[in-house]
């Protein structure tokens, strides 16, 4: 590889990762940090900072060095690199002392170009002399918001994380995150000791999410209208607790829909399978708690729900910004009530650190005061994320599409002030409407309201309408909620001013709530699909392979291609090499080892004549400065090479792993030699058994070019291919 700098940044993005274009920001960045200098990147989930330090790290002629507080996602990233033939590894506790020495040998002969470690690995026994030691070249800090104790991931080793750049003075750093309000942003330069560092802040505006709340009042109805009109769309609803997503789920599966649900309680192989199949599509909708999504890459979530009021507005923007990935229009709504502010108190109640409680209960005031808000929601988000907060509404949250309705509310605060003067300040919300609307509850009766003068006085108000307006007085300072005296409702200066000084009240109406509510019901939000137009099934095949070869190599399928590039692959259905190339996130290295499988599994399936593919030396092709290829008659055709491996004994697999094709590509090559009439023992590949089935298959559907209608008839229990060899068998000995 050559390191020259001139090459155009990018030719590297397309030949490594197999983007055709940069994202927002990232090539500025990129440059900036190439020419030496130091950087903050704040870009919301998704937006691509990784590539922000490791393009950059293919580009500088060294080692570049990334902390990363979480393990998972350290494997992962250091898995998806791999992938495309980039030399990385991580360093943390979870590797074996050989796995680590292996790893130390690389570095000392320059192999890596990236090494992510934890921070606790940074700072144990030697390992910051051992580095200089090394052609350290970039430093990058990933979730840097974890070095400022404002934020809701603090980390102490991260506050020790300046001496890093003080020992390195001359090496540039960059620093990355995706959650950080404007107190924690202004911090991460200057603790981490950055040399005038420039701050890049992508905008956090994700015009294509729909904003809503509603009233946190059978939920489980609100869920069910949601589910219905996503009927085949993915879907993550979060919930507080553990038994809240077993339950939903639970009702979700009764009423037909698929679904499941992911805790930290269950067992990590459970968890991974139930994230596996939706992110592979196979669950539409998935119940969690918080602990679900991190690192997820999935584009076609087109709903998230939050079934109870997250801790703060950092999670719940990180959360919501699971949905729309491919930018197609995507819903999100917030269940608001009491209970949940309530819950959320006791857990602060709980914490010891005085500077710490502080610092959450202001960020549940912030998150109330979304909930709450009568002016346009995505404003109140994004001046809180935001250096410039937009000067417009944005017309796709529930208050900009049906703004309040004011009316004068004077009179229905002096019935709910004097009932709650008359019942001596001892009642909640709950009781304060049975007074209001004469119901002879339990507590009514234990406590003789039925006799207060107001008892029934707000009879012609709905009971739902009621507690809105009592949560708009609370807003409003009309009267409180007594968090500390069981939640009982009590009087305030203000009250008195309404109560004796005819001062008036405003209140929205609750028609304008009824309305949001309906309005959330009318919206069907059919993402329009632009250019990718495909075949499902072709998808379907084709994930299959994926899956398949994923399996073999024991890796994450996602490592293999993401369903993004399958997407793509199904709509462009590249016959050649070079076309192949074309697909988004399809690089160098994974042509080398997938092109042949992929496009071999969409000749058969479109039934074309297949092309001559030369994937071993399909890079000097590509290259312009080569005249001509070289005639291929000159060439063993690759299925005989096979054979001369198979003759010499090497099974499938081997030969597989020999010669970096996919497994299924090695059968095709079998499945040919026997039409061909070479000598290939049929039942060395598969079982008598499965022969058996799929010649059931044949007589039941008849003979066909196509595999996959035999394979789904035989419910993907063959894969494709074994199918193949027993199917060319069978039509060897059929005549
Ligand atoms: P973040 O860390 O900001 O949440 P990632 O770095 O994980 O996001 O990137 C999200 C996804 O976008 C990844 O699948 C990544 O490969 C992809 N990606 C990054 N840059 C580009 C680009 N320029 N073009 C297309 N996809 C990109
Ligand atoms: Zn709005």
């Amino acid at each position: 590889m050559t390191k020259d700098i001139h090459i155009p940044l990018e030719d590297t993005l397309q030949k490594h990762f197999g983007y055709a274009s940069f994202r927002p920001l990232q090539k500025e960045i990129i440059e900036h940090i190439i020419a030496g200098n130091d950087a903050v990147v704040l870009m919301p989930t998704g937006g691509g900072k990784s590539m922000c330090y490791q393009l950059p790290a293919l580009v500088l002629d060294g080692l570049t060095l990334v902390v990363s507080p979480l393990i998972a996602l350290m494997k992962d990233q250091v898995e998806a690199l791999r992938s495309n033939g980039i030399q990385a590894a991580y360093l943390n506790s979870s590797l074996s002392s050989v796995e680590e020495a292996e790893i130390n040998n690389d570095l000392q002969n320059g192999l890596i170009k990236l090494l992510y470690v934890s921070p606790e690995r940074l700072f144990s026994g030697s390992f910051l002399s051992y580095l200089g030691t090394l052609n350290l070249k970039l430093i990058a800090i990933d979730e840097a918001h974890c070095i400022s104790s404002w934020g809701h991931h603090f980390r102490p080793e991260y506050s020790k994380l300046a001496i890093v750049k003080k020992q390195f003075p001359a090496i540039p750093s960059v620093a990355l995150t995706a959650t950080a309000d404007k107190a924690v942003r202004s911090d991460i330069g200057e603790l981490l000791g950055l040399h005038q560092p420039k701050y890049f802040i992508s905008s956090f505006d994700r015009p294509n999410l729909s904003l809503a709340v509603l009233p946190g009042r059978k939920k489980w109805e609100q869920i069910a209208q949601i589910a219905n009109r996503h009927q085949d769309e993915c879907g993550i609803i979060y919930c507080s607790s553990r038994k809240g997503t077993e339950t939903i789920a639970a009702k979700l599966q009764n009423a037909g829909f698929s679904a499941n649900f992911y805790h930290a309680g269950l067992k990590p192989d459970v968890r991974d399978a139930v994230q596996n199949e939706f992110i592979e599509g196979t669950t539409n909708i998935i119940c969690a708690t918080v602990a679900f999504g991190m690192g997820i890459d999935k584009s076609n979530v087109r709903f998230v729900i939050h079934h109870n009021l997250p801790k703060n507005l950092e999670g719940y923007y990180q959360e919501i910004g699971r949905a729309g990935r491919d930018g197609q229009p995507a819903e999100t709504i917030l269940f608001y009530s009491y209970a949940d502010v309530q819950t959320q108190l006791n857990f602060i109640e709980d914490i010891d650190n005085e500077q710490y409680r502080q610092i959450q209960l202001a960020k549940l005031d912030r998150i109330k005061e979304y909930a709450e808000a009568q002016v346009c929601r995505r404003k109140i988000l994004l001046s809180y994320f935001s250096e410039t907060p937009p000067d417009k509404d944005c017309g796709n949250c529930d208050v900009c599409k049906n703004p309040p309705k004011y009316f004068d509310g004077t009179k229905l605060a002096q019935m709910a002030l004097s009932a709650i003067y008359r019942s001596k300040e001892k009642v909640g919300i709950t009781t304060l409407v049975d007074i209001l609307k004469g119901a002879y509850s339990q507590s009514v009766r234990e406590h003789g309201y039925d006799q207060i003068k107001t008892f029934g006085v707000g009879r012609e108000t709905t009971n739902f309408a009621w507690v809105l307006y009592i949560q708009q007085f609370i807003q409003q300072g009309v009267l409180e909620l007594d968090y500390k005296d069981s939640y009982r409702l009590k009087l305030t200066s203000i009250s008195q001013d309404i109560l004796f000084n005819n001062k008036s009240v405003r209140l929205v109406n609750y028609d304008t709530i009824k309305e949001r509510q309906a309005e959330q019901k009318k919206v069907k939000i059919k993402p329009v699909k632009i250019a990718l137009e495909y075949d499902d099934a072709l998808f379907a095949a084709l994930r299959g392979l994926r899956n398949d070869i994923a399996s073999k190599i024991g890796k994450p399928s996602y490592v293999v291609f993401s369903n993004a590039s399958l997407e793509d692959m199904s709509a462009r259905m590249p016959a050649t090499i070079q076309e192949f190339m074309q697909v988004n996130g399809v690089g160098q290295h994974k042509t080398r080892q997938y092109a042949e499988a992929f496009i071999r599994c969409i000749d058969d399936f479109t039934g074309r004549n297949p092309m001559p593919l030369d994937v071993l030396n399909f890079e000097e092709k590509s290259q312009k400065t080569v005249k001509k290829a070289k005639p291929k008659s000159t060439k063993t055709p690759t299925h005989l090479i096979t054979w001369k491996l198979y003759e010499e004994g090497y099974d499938p697999e081997d030969i597989s792993l020999q010669r970096q094709l996919a497994p299924t590509t090695v059968y095709t090559h079998l499945a040919r030699l026997l039409t061909e009439g070479y000598e290939v023992d049929i039942f060395k590949l598969v079982s008598e058994e499965e022969l058996e089935s799929v010649k059931k298959a044949v007589k039941e559907l008849g003979r066909m070019d196509m595999l996959k209608p035999y394979y789904d008839y035989l419910e993907e229990q063959i894969n494709y291919g074994k199918l193949r060899v027993a199917l060319a068998h069978i039509w060897e000995t059929s005549g």
